[in-house]
């Protein structure tokens, strides 16, 4: 039996729900079927893996109902809503919290991550909590099970960008470890209230996030988790910690210790001390452990991990030249080598097309509109 609407996504809405032979209370995801049937394909990927999983952090599936314009997925039901919903209520959580939810979200990467499932939308509008502080994953609706082969290289990018690793965004492949990219753009987000570079249209954030040598950083942090932060935003993919490894690192084993409830089995609270020089952090990494993030589209190209750069100003246009993949706004082709880009409103475009481009369009209520088809193009 529905009862009142608990959350809209993209593609349908969550209903709190009452099972009439039990009387538990559940909640049911409820996706109109599309007439394509494309729809469906992708619930039923989401129904499948979802009904794979069993973990404390990881939200449990429960059933699946199918009437004839709906697909109802019945969950188990987190009280609290999202972490995203909290924040909106509460403001940024102070960083013992944030540590606090961090190691059950470390927990939970663990599982998805031991048994193949790459998480793909970690932010912090899919974790659910629950009113014992419980913390769950949800929202597998673009993840990846990396034992079906067919869902991988699919050419698509899946996630939300201010939350993407650049792997994902140069389209390199997408693995366990890209979960982690996302876990440090989460731990910001509840840290301060928005994700970086919150202040900037997907398309810049996007090109920043591939250019920068890692997002900024907040700065009222403690040292441990700024390292912490560090370590998930190494570039490469491969030198970033798994989340078993991260659960080793000091900041987590500090937090534990001031709260022995988060130690849930012996193994994990092992001292500090002993793992803390074996962490590719700032100390070990290739990136500048100077406070703020140096751009690659500074003067130097030198710690670019892209072919790059070339500066020049036609109009009111700040381009640079990327090799960040994209089709031209100007003459609606597509762009086979490198990108010529605009920093301020992300005007893409051939080289030999930023002549013909339309300057940048002017800021509305203080903010940068991106330059898309809506804007006037000159072919
Ligand atoms: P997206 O647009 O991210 O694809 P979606 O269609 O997959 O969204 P969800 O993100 O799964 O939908 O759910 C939307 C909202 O509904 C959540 O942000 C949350 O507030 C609420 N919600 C979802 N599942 C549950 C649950 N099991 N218990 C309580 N609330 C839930």
């Amino acid at each position: 039996q529905l009862g009142n609407c608990i959350g809209k996504g993209q593609f349908g809405s969550v209903y709190k729900a009452l099972d009439l032979a039990t009387g538990e209370i559940v909640a049911v995801k409820r996706l109109k079927v599309g007439e394509d049937g494309m729809l469906d394909q992708e619930i039923m990927k989401e129904v499948a893996l979802l009904r794979t999983l069993s973990h404390t952090n990881v939200i449990s599936y429960l059933g699946f109902i199918r009437s004839k314009n709906h697909i109802n997925i019945v969950l188990e039901y987190a009280e609290n809503g999202s972490l995203m919903s909290t924040l909106k209520a509460f403001g940024a959580f102070p960083e013992k919290l944030v540590a606090s939810f961090c190691v059950k979200l470390l927990n939970g990467l663990e599982y998805l991550h031991a048994n193949s499932v790459v998480h793909c939308d970690l932010k912090a509008a899919n974790i659910l909590t629950t009113k014992t502080g419980d913390v769950k994953l949800s929202d597998f609706g673009v993840s990846l099970n990396l034992k079906i082969k067919e869902n991988i290289d699919d050419g698509a990018i899946s996630g939300t960008p201010n939350w993407m690793a650049p792997e994902v965004i140069e389209l390199k492949g997408t693995t366990p470890k890209s979960d982690i990219w996302s876990l440090g753009c989460t731990l910001i987000e509840l840290a301060t209230g928005k994700p970086p570079y919150a202040n900037m249209i997907a398309m810049s954030a996007m090109f920043r996030i591939v250019e920068d040598d890692y997002p900024p950083l907040p700065e009222s942090i403690s040292a441990e988790m700024r390292d912490f932060l560090l370590s998930c935003f190494q570039k490469d993919p491969d030198h970033r910690p798994s989340a078993t490894k991260l659960k080793q690192h000091p900041w987590i084993l500090k937090h534990k210790q001031q709260c022995p409830s988060l130690v849930s089995d012996k193994s994990s609270a092992v001292a500090p001390s002993s793992s803390f020089v074996s962490f590719p952090s700032s100390a070990s990494s290739t990136s500048s452990p100077s406070s703020q993030p140096s751009t690659s589209s500074s003067s130097s190209s030198a710690h670019c991990s892209s072919p790059l750069i070339r500066k020049s100003s036609a109009a009111a246009h700040r381009f640079i030249v990327t090799s960040f993949a994209a089709g031209c706004k100007v003459c609606g082709g597509t762009i086979d080598d490198q990108v010529t880009f605009c920093e301020v409103c992300s005007l893409m475009c051939h080289e030999h097309c930023k002549s013909k481009a339309f300057s940048c369009p002017p800021k509305v209520n203080n903010q940068q509109p991106s330059y898309d088809v809506s804007f006037p193009t000159r072919v």
